[in-house]
């Protein structure tokens, strides 16, 4: 995998979770990694430590994705700091247990804000430079709940169905530059996201899925490495479903 090799990649919302997995994969294929944040810096910043004492290049970095203007300043601090990014990881996500009937607009903005505006903000802004050096990969991290859909959370849902649906239209604006962009999709992942309430909803979701486990967040790291190595040069536009095989209906 030798094209991730001093490339400098940024992962939204990499302090925890998903985001923390890929960033700590990405470093140990010799990518120079931005550690984004927007309430965690201490959790950042422990994440910059352990790539760097496994003997790789990491910053942290504030910026809340939803926020145009953090985004920009964001690419000027790392411009700074690092260089030019290589490698969007869209992973930026936040959700909320509700009913449509409950939802007010500010939880309604607030979700595609972050979730779906987050993408086209950082996609936006950090193409820019993949243009101009025709090289670059994006990752967009989806969900199963955009195929599936959910019965408590219709911005979620919708939101990740809008990234599934950008994806496809970024890669075919970015293909003459070569850059290819791309989504992964999980199911249920272990993480501070899927905290289940009770143990009776854990077994519920578990006997859905034909592997009988909740994926982990290093399983759906190692499909955005792929995604980024030279090993999928020729793909794009595409989904790949991380879930244990959770069919869809
Ligand atoms: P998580 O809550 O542990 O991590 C989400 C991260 O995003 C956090 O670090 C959070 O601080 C960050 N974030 C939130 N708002 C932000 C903002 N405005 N700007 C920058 N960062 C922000 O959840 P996770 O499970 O690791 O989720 C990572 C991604 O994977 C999300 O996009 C989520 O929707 C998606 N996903 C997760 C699962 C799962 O089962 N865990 C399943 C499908 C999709």
């Amino acid at each position: 995998m030798t094209e991730i090799k001093d490339k400098i990649a940024l992962i939204t919302g990499s302090s925890r979770g998903i985001g923390r997995a890929t960033a700590l994969e990405l470093a140990r294929e010799k990518a120079k990694v931005v550690v984004n944040y927007v309430k965690n810096k201490e959790k950042a910043e422990e994440v910059v430590s352990l790539i760097k004492n496994e003997g790789g290049e990491a910053i942290a970095v504030y910026a809340d994705v939803s926020n145009p203007q953090d985004v920009e300043n964001m690419k000027a601090t790392i411009g700074q700091l690092m260089g030019e990014v290589n490698i969007l990881v869209n992973n930026a996500g936040i959700h909320q247990h509700l009913k449509s009937w409950e939802l007010s607009s500010d939880d309604w903005n607030r979700v595609i804000g972050v979730n779906l505006t987050g993408v086209f903000n950082c996609s936006k802004t950090f193409s820019k430079d993949m243009i101009s050096r025709k090289w670059g990969r994006i990752v967009n991290i989806s969900s199963i709940i955009a195929d599936i859909g959910t019965d408590h959370e219709v911005h979620y849902a919708a939101s990740k169905g809008g990234v599934l649906s950008a994806t496809k239209s970024l890669a075919l604006e970015l293909a003459p530059y070569n850059i290819t962009v791309n989504a992964v999709s999980p199911g249920y992942i272990k993480t501070d996201m899927t905290k289940f309430s009770s143990e009776e909803e854990k077994l519920y979701y578990l006997g859905k899925i034909p592997l009988k486990r909740l994926g982990h967040p290093s399983e759906i790291a190692d499909s955005v490495v792929f995604l980024c190595s030279d090993k999928a040069s020729y793909i794009t536009g595409q989904v790949l479903h991380v879930n244990g095989g959770l069919a869809f209906p």
